[in-house]
């Protein structure tokens, strides 16, 4: 009998029937139940993004995680702007990611 208590580092456990599946499963195989994706806020993201057209770039860096980026981005005015578009587009297409490469949750 398999131990269904023992999961890989890309895994979690079903909320329902406790079972190892995927993190990124949007349901588990098993026993079909819709599964609370984890990471940050699609949204959020974006409206931390958008502080850059008062000036306060990188904010959604640091809300991701990624302080040293954040930071840099704050001080160079996300890059003289170009580095906080970049982020704004990657967000509204979907492929920005956090410090632990997980995309945001919409
Ligand atoms: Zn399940």
């Amino acid at each position: 009998m398999t131990d269904v208590r023992s999961k890989g580092a890309d895994e979690k456990f079903c909320e329902s029937c406790g079972s190892a599946i995927k993190t990124r499963a949007a349901a588990c195989p098993r026993c079909g139940v819709a599964q609370k994706l984890e990471g940050k806020s699609w949204t959020a993201a974006l409206l931390f993004c958008l502080l850059g057209i008062v000036g306060l770039c990188g904010i959604q860096r640091f809300y991701t995680g990624s302080w040293l980026i954040g930071l840099l981005q704050l001080l160079t005015l996300g890059g003289l702007g170009f580095w906080q578009l970049i982020d704004l587009i990657l967000i509204i297409s979907g492929a920005y990611h956090d410090h632990k490469g997980r995309l945001l949750v919409k």
